[in-house]
């Protein structure tokens, strides 16, 4: 029999997580002043230089995720940490081995690109010298070399991103929270900000982004975890993610009317694996999608169903996600 979960005791304040793991969550709880249960007894471990994701609509708990093991969140229960450092213990020390970018531009506008990467290293710790230094290496590691003279307001949307990104890692932290970091960023701004999150994961750098971008998880990390509700539903690389939905190709029928009797005749064609009512239409997990195109169409010829579309697709996180919640990833 399970322990029932009242009666479970924290582990001690600074017993020391597995080697090798960046991020460790133990039971980690979030319940906000009118109950709402934000993240729910949360176990995550991230390893070293692992670029992971948390996936999940809006609400399902991410920030709040992300909040709590920077130190801006006051955890219900649980526990946490981040380099073997307690987080709710320690948080001093934790502040200074994270680089946090939160949904909020908190740039100071008076002040040029480079000074605010410049200042973020002193206010670090760093002195005169290697502050300029390090404000000099990260705006090249964020292509902005060419506009560190040039004030915030200067820069368009992506750019300020990038120089958020930039000045939490002028201290070289040990782990990089993104919440969000692509939201409210034009495509192209976007696949410039994805190539240098893809050079910090191959230089090493621990990253633990949250995101409601499916093909944004799919491209960028190693890990996902699937979360609505405060929980995890799913958790592994995106190839093994969408694998777990057991179909190489998913048809999506727009068909009237949509009768069991035509459901149970699609379910008999030989390579289709099941049937479902999406949101988008009737969903037809399959293997080799090539000659089924023309059954389906018999099919609802012969059980007097008109058939107006078929498209056919390959399982996204997005299905994977509709499978597990019957809802769509996007609101
Ligand atoms: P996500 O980042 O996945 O969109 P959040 O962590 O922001 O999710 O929110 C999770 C849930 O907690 C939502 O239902 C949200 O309304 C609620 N919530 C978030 N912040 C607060 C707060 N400060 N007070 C009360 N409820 C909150």
């Amino acid at each position: 029999m399970a322990t029932p979960q009242t009666q479970q005791e924290s582990p001690p304040q600074n017993r020391i997580p597995k080697q090798g793991q960046t991020i460790q969550t133990r039971r980690l709880t979030k319940v906000y002043p009118g109950g709402t249960r934000a993240v729910d007894a949360l176990d995550l471990e991230i390893e070293n230089g692992e670029f992971f994701g948390l996936l999940g609509p809006n609400g399902a708990g991410k920030t709040t995720t992300i909040g709590m093991l920077t130190t801006r969140v006051v955890p219900t229960s649980g526990e946490m940490w981040i380099a073997g450092i307690n987080v709710r213990a320690r948080q001093q020390e934790v502040k200074r081995i994270i680089g946090v970018v939160t949904q909020f531009n908190t740039l100071d506008r008076r002040l040029t690109a480079w000074e605010n990467l410049y200042h973020h290293g002193r206010y670090f710790g760093l002195n005169r010298s290697d502050s300029r230094r390090e404000a000099t290496r990260v705006l090249e590691l964020v292509r902005l070399e060419e506009r560190g003279k040039s004030l915030v307001d200067e820069l368009s949307g992506g750019m300020q991103q990038r120089l958020l990104i930039g000045r939490a890692l002028v201290h070289r932290p040990e782990v990089l929270f993104l919440d969000e970091p692509t939201t409210g960023i034009d495509p192209q701004g976007r696949l410039a900000l994805w190539d240098i999150l893809l050079q910090l994961h191959r230089e090493g750098q621990t990253i633990l982004l949250t995101t409601h971008y499916m093909e944004e998880a799919e491209r960028l990390c190693q890990r996902v975890a699937i979360m609505e509700h405060g929980k995890i539903l799913a958790i592994g690389s995106p190839e093994e993610l969408k694998g777990s939905v057991g179909a190489e190709t998913i048809m999506t029928l727009q068909a009237e009317p949509i009768t069991p009797a035509f459901i149970g005749a699609l379910k008999g064609i030989s390579g289709v694996h099941s049937v479902e009512e999406g949101p988008r239409g009737l969903q037809v997990f399959a293997g080799d999608s090539r000659r089924l195109i023309p059954q389906i169409a018999e099919t609802a010829l012969a059980q007097d169903v008109e058939l107006s579309d078929i498209s056919v697709s390959t399982p996204t996180l997005e299905t994977v996600f509709m499978r597990l919640t019957g809802r769509e990833l996007r609101d």
